[in-house]
């Protein structure tokens, strides 16, 4: 692989030590970032002017059910978890393992085209072991970085009874998986709910991914799961709990004590209904949230959306408080605000790299770090003033990524992927779309 060297950008490294750097440079050799800094050395590399463009670190999603990205749309009247699980998630069945391989490259490719370098697949559609043989054989060709998380979650009424061959295929893939962090395609797990398997199938589950070195994700929607898990001895900071709209303040605390971030899906989340102000909860605590697109049936999959409505959450909801203490109108009070801009892009490179078992070596622009890199126009217009990052939190969309680079690889350049073609995405979309709907597209009710 050449060696890049990128030239000029307003690098936002997020890293604590380098900072923002204006008109820098950034050296990539054998996948890796080897120098930061002014006037690097372009010898024997090939050299990507960045002028005028901001190079941030690819961005991370921690909680996407990629098997969904061809039914998008499908979700975008519904009305609650009710809708969800009779329009979407009962689809799981009709998936053959064809279907996966195609809905998840298709998925991998628009995200990686929008900048998303890394997802965490919350694959909760294992029907057989094909179906998770072919999604991940199809991580392997989108040129994305993927911590595939295998299912545990299978038909709610047969989850005791296919436990076993789960339980086995987990085992298997763990043998044959790379255990090198810079591997392209790693395998976690996706626990069981707890509310559906039960605490002792679920610690079956957590024993096997710890005892492979695993990383895992769990939904957490029930109020008390936290204190369960506690209280069985199985919480850690290789558990990435997702949502926790309803959990407690204590149980909270255990998870900052436990060192596990939160997956938060503000897109999805507020669709559902549920109670966001959890993000604001968990922010001032000092845990790392990261964030998921998670249903691509409703959501776009696209983290600065996902980035600029949690920022806008995280607002409001320490303004709730705020008025709520007979502060109004708004004024700096020491400590407020506490959410700015920048934290949001925290969530989806360092926080995020951390969720997915790679804080050390993803999620900044460091020598050292994997060389997962997006470069960002600032849009046809002027940049911002001020802090860059609040550029790319508040102004920046996925029609600004002009280059994607995954593992020193460049996978994008002037908006156009170089590896492969945006039709053979539409294609797989479209294959899984005549098999699963050969006569029509079921329509949600009218209002
Ligand atoms: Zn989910």
């Amino acid at each position: 692989m050449t060696p890049l060297l990128i030239r000029g950008a307003t690098v936002l490294t997020m890293d604590a030590a380098l900072g923002d750097l204006l008109d820098a440079d950034v050296r990539v050799e054998r996948g890796r970032i080897t120098a930061v800094g002014h006037g690097l050395a372009d010898a024997g590399a090939e050299v990507l002017d960045a002028h005028g463009m901001l190079l941030l670190p690819g961005l991370i999603d921690t909680h996407t059910h990629m098997w969904q990205g061809p039914l998008k749309g499908l979700g975008a009247a519904m009305w609650g978890m009710a809708d969800y699980h009779r329009h979407i998630f009962s689809l799981r069945e009709a998936f053959t393992a064809e279907d996966m391989a195609d809905a998840t490259f298709a998925t991998g490719v628009e995200m990686l085209d929008n900048g998303i370098t890394t997802a965490l697949d919350f694959c909760h559609n294992v029907m057989s072991p094909a179906h998770a043989e072919r999604s991940i054989e199809a991580h392997a060709r989108t040129g994305q970085r993927v911590l595939f998380a295998y299912g545990m979650l299978g038909s709610i009424d047969k989850l005791q009874a296919e436990h076993g061959w789960r339980m086995e295929q987990v085992r298997g893939l763990a043998r044959t998986q790379p255990s090198d962090p810079a591997a392209m395609v790693r395998l976690g797990v996706a626990l069981a709910s707890l509310e559906y398997a039960g605490l002792p199938l679920f610690r079956q589950e957590v024993e096997l991914a710890r005892e492979l070195g695993l990383p895992m994700s769990f939904h957490q929607n029930v109020a008390g799961q936290v204190h369960e898990l506690h209280g069985a001895g199985l919480l850690g900071p290789d558990l990435l709990p997702v949502h926790c709209n309803p959990i407690l303040d204590a149980e909270l605390e255990l998870v900052a004590q436990a060192g596990c971030g939160i997956s938060f899906t503000p897109e999805s989340e507020v669709g559902d209904g549920r109670d966001t102000a959890v993000i604001a909860r968990a922010h001032r605590r000092g845990i790392t949230p990261s964030l998921g697109v998670d249903v691509p049936s409703r959501v776009a999959l696209d983290l600065f959306s996902q980035m600029k409505l949690t920022f806008w959450l995280l607002r409001q909801e320490e303004a709730a408080a705020e008025r709520a203490a007979g502060r109004w109108p708004l004024a700096r009070y020491p400590g407020t605000p506490r959410a700015q801009p920048r934290h949001l892009l925290e969530y989806v490179t360092v926080n995020a790299a951390r969720a997915v078992g790679l804080g050390e070596v993803l999620g900044r622009v460091a020598p050292g770090c994997l060389a997962d890199l997006v470069l960002l126009r600032p849009g046809a217009y002027e940049p911002s003033l001020g802090d860059p990052a609040a550029h790319v939190v508040l102004q920046a969309g996925p029609q600004d990524v002009d280059s994607v680079i995954v593992g020193g690889a460049l996978r994008k350049r002037g908006g156009r992927l170089l590896h492969l073609d945006r039709d053979e995405a539409r294609a797989a979309t479209r294959r899984v779309r005549e098999r699963l709907f050969p006569v029509s597209v079921p329509a949600l009710e009218k209002p």
